[in-house]
């Protein structure tokens, strides 16, 4: 848009811009690689495989998952956690002849909220929710006190994307393996993949729902579902059922899907091109201190807290949170504030629910929601003070309406 400023402060919806060599990567891909991976060995399939190996590896790399067989490459992250969610409530259904037992946090986005509603309202899960603090953080205690000998499934979002809440997973991994080992424990790691150091290991995860187009500047419309042995042995019975079948490009002749992990749960053919573009953000990759874009989000929190008209949320240690801060602002409808912000001053703010309404329950944000602002690696002191000034603009404009 010429003339008109353009400032960025919507990281955690999706990263801008992308990682440097993203962008080439997908089109020299496409222009000369491009052919569909497993299924012929020819040039232009044998490239394509290799992308989508080189993306699997890179993946399992950065979360330290047993191997590459285990990254299976999604459609996205909400993908990957419907895979989840669907595929172990299927499984404990079939073994048990009764509604599985699912358990999740009130901080949950959409993505496992919306799933796990579907399963209760149809009847085949039994769904309860693990409530989190004022300051959104879920215990390991909140998460046991949820729990019984029934529970397949506890689902927990790594870091909230209303409140920055960094969750305390290894904890709740350890607490749960200890007390239900029965229990799967799946993690959406939307925003923090790629901006915090994961080990899914040492973390007691079974399942990590991965996407790449926010913490690791890739694509959109790729992402992985990380599947642990304790959900899908090498050998044994599988506890995750797969929910999608087609063609895998390897043992054609059978009308079930191939037993090994990841054709297991992969069917058809996948995003190539978005596989090209996590290989090069994956280059890009460096899991560097957040603590810049915290000192950041400090300043906004500095500048307005003796203000009683704003409100911020989530934890006051910055330590515990990633670079997401929302407020509300007194006799503000954040959708309108955001609005405002974007037309009159150029500010890429977001507001509402977030997709994230349980949440908003939890805070006492519903219906209207919040003002979020989220920052990336790219983010500067500039475009803080950017939002600052345009924020106090706004006060003063009110209080002299007033
Ligand atoms: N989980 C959380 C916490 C998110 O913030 C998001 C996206 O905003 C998702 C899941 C879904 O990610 P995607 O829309 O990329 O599939």
């Amino acid at each position: 848009m010429p003339g008109k400023p353009f400032v960025y402060l919507d990281h955690a919806a999706t990263s801008w811009p992308k990682a440097q060599g993203v962008a080439e990567a997908m089109s020299t891909f496409l222009a000369h690689e491009a052919g569909n991976p497993g299924r012929g060995g020819h040039a232009l399939a044998q490239a394509a495989q290799r992308v989508m190996d080189e993306a699997r590896a890179g993946l399992a790399k950065l979360i330290n998952a047993e191997s590459p067989d285990r990254m299976v490459l999604t459609y996205g992250c909400t993908d990957a956690i419907n895979l989840a969610i669907h595929g172990v409530v299927s499984c404990a259904r079939c073994s048990t002849g009764n509604p599985a037992g699912v358990v999740i946090s009130s901080v949950e986005h959409n993505a496992v909220g919306r799933p796990a509603e579907t399963h209760r309202c149809e009847g085949t899960a039994e769904v309860r929710l693990a409530q989190c603090d004022s300051e959104g953080f879920v215990t390991p205690e909140a998460v046991l006190e949820q729990c019984d000998e029934h529970t397949s499934l506890v689902c927990v979002t790594h870091s909230s994307n209303v409140l920055g809440t960094i969750q305390p997973i290894a904890e709740i991994g350890k607490s749960l393996r200890s007390q239900f080992p029965n229990t799967l424990f799946l993690i959406d790691a939307a925003q923090t993949v790629g901006v915090l150091p994961i080990d899914v290991r040492a973390m007691g995860v079974d399942l990590m729902a991965i996407g790449v187009h926010k913490g690791l500047r890739g694509p959109t419309g790729i992402g992985a579902l990380y599947v642990g042995p304790r959900a899908y042995p090498d050998d044994g019975e599988p506890r995750i059922a797969c929910c999608r079948q087609g063609g895998t490009g390897v043992l054609s002749r059978d009308l079930t899907m191939p037993p090994g992990l990841p054709s297991a749960l992969e069917a058809g053919t996948p995003n190539t091109v978005g596989a090209a573009g996590v290989v090069a953000a994956l280059k890009k990759t460096s899991l560097g201190s957040i603590d810049d874009e915290r000192r950041l989000l400090f300043r906004v929190i500095e500048r307005f807290q003796n203000d009683s008209r704003v409100t911020f949320f989530g934890p006051r240690d910055p330590n515990r949170r990633t670079a997401v801060l929302s407020m509300n602002i007194d006799g503000h409808d954040p959708r309108e504030l955001a609005t405002l912000l974007d037309s009159s001053f150029g500010l890429a703010t977001r507001a509402g629910l977030l997709c994230s309404p349980l949440c908003h329950e939890s805070i006492g944000t519903f219906p209207d929601g919040v003002l979020r602002i989220s920052l990336g690696p790219q983010s500067t002191e500039e475009v803080v003070d950017a939002f600052c000034d345009a924020l106090g603009a706004v006060l003063s404009a009110t209080a002299t309406t007033r």
